[in-house]
């Protein structure tokens, strides 16, 4: 089996396929939405105060890492507020018009979703700042001296933005949104209950061992450990009787190449070349990119975070490097020793 061929399997974004599935194991309702304390509790006060002055929620920002929660989130926040949940992304307006259309399109209260919203453009993102600000588009008819501005009203309703890149969003956007919350990697409990819930709902026999050892290795994301949980299920079924065992669960992953500390086939080369090729760093994002073939967003968005959160890698002014952590770990006393990184 070439696993390079494969579907990276702890890429963090939806796979072919899985959308279905990802709609089923959504939680719908705060009580089943795991960690993320501090954002559930003010989105609730928040929720409870607009709901009591009936008025439509402040418009919202979630940003972190692909998997995190967030459309999750934006979902029962409209669940909770008893309206409906438009969704849609910012590649896919295009056009001043198309946004118009969606917001046109919206009725009193509505939640808007969209995803990737730094990668709206800048035209459409002028027809949003009126709309967010006064419920209001400025839509201009005809050309040159002769051109009118024409004010549509909208329904009062709510942007919930969501982006991998807060960095990459414009001043006035981002500070039109009344909260901005930032999505933390989830801890080894958090995701165990989310692996056991899941399980539950997808009817596979698991343990309380095999859980913790799915969510040791899903990089802090709800989303893999939902992935992981499923291929440990194929796993299980041939060779483990059909319960998902600490050790059913190591040998899928380390089947999987995933090791015990949820990094894989790629987080590893990146980490290798940076020790072999460039002597520990520093060396450019681009670069670095280029040299384990993967391009610059996948590096940044997917592997980075997860790298720079469990200590393995640092960003400098200079460029990236390698941490003594990450010597240690693929047992190196040096950059460029040449030793083999080995699987539990
Ligand atoms: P994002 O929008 O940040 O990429 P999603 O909201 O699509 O992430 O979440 C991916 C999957 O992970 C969802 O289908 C859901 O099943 C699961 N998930 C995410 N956050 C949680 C959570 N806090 N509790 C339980 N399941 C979660």
């Amino acid at each position: 089996m070439d696993l390079d061929k494969l579907e990276r399997i702890i890429d963090t974004t939806v796979h072919k396929g899985e959308e279905e599935a990802e709609k089923s194991l959504r939680p719908h309702r705060f009580e089943d939405y795991t960690g993320q304390e501090e954002i559930k509790k003010n989105l609730k006060i928040f929720i409870e105060a607009a709901k009591k002055r009936s008025e439509p929620l402040d418009h919202l920002l979630f940003y972190g890492p692909p998997g995190l929660g967030k459309t999750t989130l934006a979902g029962i926040i409209a669940n909770e507020m008893g309206v409906n949940i438009k969704i849609t992304t910012g590649p896919a307006i295009e056009r001043p018009g198309d946004i118009a259309a969606v917001l046109n399109n919206l009725s009193e209260g509505d939640v808007l979703f969209i995803d990737e919203i730094h990668r709206l453009n800048r035209q459409v993102e002028e027809i949003l700042y009126p709309a967010m600000e006064d419920y209001a588009i400025d839509i201009m008819i005809g050309k040159g001296p002769a051109a009118k501005a024409l004010r549509i009203d909208l329904p009062k309703f709510t942007l919930i933005g969501a982006t991998t890149r807060v960095g990459m969003l414009s001043a006035p956007l981002r500070d039109r949104f009344g909260m901005v919350n930032h999505l933390e990697f989830y801890k080894e409990d958090e995701l165990a209950g989310i692996a056991l819930r899941s399980a539950k709902t997808l009817g596979v026999d698991i343990d309380e061992e095999g859980a913790l050892e799915i969510a040791r290795r899903s990089r802090g994301t709800p989303r893999l450990t939902n992935r992981l949980l499923k291929r440990c299920r194929d796993f299980a079924t041939v060779m483990f009787d059909g319960k998902i065992t600490k050790e059913a669960a190591c040998y899928a992953l380390n089947a999987l190449k995933v090791d015990p500390c949820g990094l894989d086939v790629m987080d590893r080369r990146l980490l290798l070349t940076l020790m072999d090729t460039f002597g520990g760093g520093p060396v450019g994002l681009e670069t670095l990119a280029a040299s384990i073939g993967e391009d610059v967003g996948t590096v940044e968005d997917v592997c980075e975070p997860y790298l720079m959160q469990q200590g393995f890698l640092q960003r400098t002014p200079r460029g990236r490097v390698v941490t003594p952590k990450c010597l240690a770990y693929f047992h190196r006393s040096a950059p460029g020793s040449g030793d083999q990184i080995t699987l539990e």
